[in-house]
């Protein structure tokens, strides 16, 4: 009742929620209460959370963000739904995001955009800006959301929080709304990576309806959190510290390294020497698998369909034209245009091929030291509105995009401000290192 009421009085000018679900809020929270008075109390009894709105949840809006999904009620819960819901957890509601997770401010929403709450004037970050926002600004403790290109450690390190994007195939992506299968990944986004790591362990692990997801046990994240950092090895990439990084983001970054020191941690430098390919080859790759999972949307079965059809054609090309946003448009046209006979060989194999490389880069490292750091994004949060080219704010991706083209997990966590805008440091580790991770992050909290 207490978020509820806050949500009320923050969010109609924060714009962090699409849907607030009190009613099912106040009755699961009644549930709970009733499982705790019967011992049946679920791991995460009674805990408050948000839902990024590309969660599939039974009986409410499920948007994606996206006028085409706008009147989409979900017939049924996304897998990380359920789980959560069986481990006693209370959602609040549905919160804001760039359409169809396609962007890094959160300004391509049909919703509007999101505030960030340490700086009215900056964005939140993106795709999951709801997810962090409302986070930071304290209308709830913890938020799901999906990173495919970063959009889980971006929007984290802009508001302030930690946001967890776990290695692909970790959480079942059954039920999420698809943007760009092979890269998607759910993750927790919360204060602290303590709380976090009880998140993961919550929505973790083999789904049978997820062909992707890795039949592998999920340990106890929570176990190994206190554990000391001696003799760990920390690698800077040489390539996360050239140009176009903010000196006072950077500055800040090493601050947070030289605490790992202090903690008994060495360092020394790497190279992760396809860096710069990472950007182009996601920008081939997503929108080539955008283009084919949002082919669905044809003013058929569901979504968007546009007034008097005067024909099928008619029908799907109005329904499509007045469905998307631009950006959506954008990536669907780059997208059949690089799976088309004649240029899937130079653009889409091509772009698998860097894939390869780029994800031996990371295994490489990895022979050499247990976790990578650098920041998360080359400058803090940006001005609403100042990033207007789509290609200026691809290149805001430089970062984190590598991580999901090798399928690694990665982390972001609080380390300082630039003024008043926070920065994060991103953390990395080998495949399904989880915990690990969420030790080296709680170690510096
Ligand atoms: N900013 C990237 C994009 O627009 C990543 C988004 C995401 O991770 N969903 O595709």
């Amino acid at each position: 009742e207490h978020l509820l009421a806050r949500i009320e009085r923050l969010d109609g000018d924060l714009n962090s929620f699409i849907t607030v679900t009190a009613e099912q809020a106040l009755a699961a929270a009644d549930a709970a209460d009733a499982a705790r008075a019967a011992g049946k109390a679920g791991p995460l009894d009674g805990l408050p959370l948000a839902l990024k709105d590309i969660f599939c949840t039974r009986g409410v809006k499920t948007s994606a963000g996206s006028r085409m999904l706008d009147n989409f009620v979900a017939p049924y819960d996304a897998t990380v739904v359920e789980r959560l819901k069986a481990a006693g957890t209370v959602s609040l509601g549905k919160t804001n995001m760039d359409e169809f997770a396609m962007g890094s401010s959160n300004e391509n929403s049909f919703h509007g955009s999101v505030k960030n709450p340490w700086d009215p004037t900056a964005v939140p970050g993106g795709s999951s800006g709801g997810s962090a926002a409302a986070v930071a600004a304290g209308l709830v403790p913890a938020a799901m959301g999906t990173d495919t290109g970063g959009s889980i450690r971006q929007p984290a390190a802009f508001c302030g929080i930690t946001g967890l994007k776990p290695t692909y195939g970790r959480v079942s992506r059954y039920g999420i709304i698809a943007y760009a299968s092979s890269l998607d990944q759910a993750g927790p986004m919360a204060r602290t990576a303590e709380d976090c790591a009880r998140l993961l362990g919550a929505i973790a692990g083999h789904d049978l309806r997820d062909s992707t997801s890795v039949a592998r046990g999920v340990p106890d994240y929570t176990a190994e959190l206190e554990a000391p950092l001696t003799g760990l090895k920390i690698g800077l990439p040489r390539e996360y510290f050239g140009d176009g990084l903010d000196p006072e983001v950077e500055a800040a970054v090493r601050e947070a390294v030289k605490v790992y020191e202090s903690l008994g941690a060495s360092v020394r430098e790497v190279s992760l020497p396809h860096t710069h390919y990472a950007i182009p080859a996601y920008y081939v790759i997503a929108p080539a698998e955008a283009s084919s999972n949002l082919s669905r949307y044809d003013g058929v079965r569901f979504g968007h369909r546009c007034d008097n059809p005067q024909d099928l054609i008619d029908l799907y090309e109005r329904s499509r034209a007045e469905g998307f946003g631009e950006e959506v448009k954008r990536r669907i046209l780059i997208g059949t245009h690089t799976l088309s006979e004649g240029f899937f060989d130079a653009y889409y194999k091509k772009a698998q091929q860097v894939r390869r490389l780029i994800r031996q880069d990371f295994l490489d490292a990895f022979e050499e030291v247990d976790v990578l750091m650098g920041p998360a994004s080359p400058t803090p949060a940006f001005d609403l509105g100042a990033n207007k080219d789509p290609v200026s704010m691809y290149l805001q991706d430089i970062y984190t995009i590598a991580v999901n083209l090798a399928g690694l997990p990665g982390i972001s966590v609080p380390a300082g401000f630039v003024g008043r805008r926070p920065v994060g440091l991103q953390i990395l580790g080998t495949h399904f290192a989880e915990a690990r991770l969420l030790n080296v992050a709680h170690r510096f909290q």
